[in-house]
């Protein structure tokens, strides 16, 4: 205990030597890097630095999770897309690490279903790592597969669920997890969640992939694609962008 108290006592010391002797505010002033400048809209609008990744027009940036033809599900005229049930889940042509993304959802505004089987969708980090997309609106599951949980491994802080047929956001931090070349996770991944406006997930550690069945999985990889559900529930997207980080 003393062989580990001696140089923290002594590195503490230093620091307040140091600090002592700094009369200049210039001395703790940082100028390098300049963060770069961008233009921002309303807090969905994406920033001028933004991936774009369906603006309403078409599927060219996504392909179908199955067999990696072009996305199929259903454009609409409002700028929006539907899942296509049966079509399966579609993915981003683009992988993705550590990342901002934000997009926009809704349940379909006939309620059809309960629990599990009502509005039900998910957006999936590197393909791995689901944020639960479910209408929770006056429908009860279990917590930790409601609307915003990191499935079945965080049950979001609050239910800020929209009514079915509302547009929803998701804003979404995300911090990748690493391996090393053996293939042993040495860092996990990191979420932050805001379920319109309000943050559900606060810095949440992701423990491997979510899974349905079982305890989550930690089989090495990098970047990822972003992947939506098809989970046979007419659920809509819009407005989806991303920042690399
Ligand atoms: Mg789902």
């Amino acid at each position: 205990m003393k062989k580990i108290a001696l140089p923290l006592f002594g590195l503490c010391l230093l620091h307040t030597t140091l600090s002592a002797q700094i009369t200049d505010p210039k001395a703790t002033e940082v100028w390098q890097p300049v963060p770069k400048s961008v233009q921002t809209g309303s807090t969905s609008e994406a920033p001028s630095d933004a991936i774009r990744l369906f603006d309403g027009s078409n599927l060219n940036n996504f392909i179908s999770s199955k067999d990696s033809s072009a996305a199929a599900w259903t454009i609409q005229k409002d700028g929006s897309m539907t899942v296509a049930p049966g079509k399966g889940d579609i993915q981003t042509k683009q992988s993705f690490g550590d990342c901002q993304l934000h997009l926009e959802f809704k349940a379909p505004e006939v309620v059809k279903g309960e629990g599990q089987g009502r509005g039900n969708s998910g957006v999936f980090l590197q393909n791995r790592y689901e944020v639960q997309i479910l209408d929770c609106f006056q429908n009860t599951t279990y917590s930790n597969g409601q609307t915003a949980s990191i499935y079945k491994q965080h049950i979001p802080l609050v239910n800020a669920c929209k009514k079915p047929g509302e547009w929803q956001t998701y804003d979404i931090l995300y911090t990748a997890p690493q391996f090393n070349q053996d293939g042993i996770k040495i860092a996990s991944a990191y979420i932050t969640v805001l379920h319109n406006g309000v943050v559900v997930q606060n810095h949440v550690e992701i423990k491997g992939t979510t899974e349905y069945i079982g305890l989550p999985q930690n089989q090495a990889h990098g970047k990822g694609p972003i992947k939506l559900q098809d989970h046979g529930d007419l659920v809509s997207f819009r407005n989806i962008w991303i920042r690399e980080l």
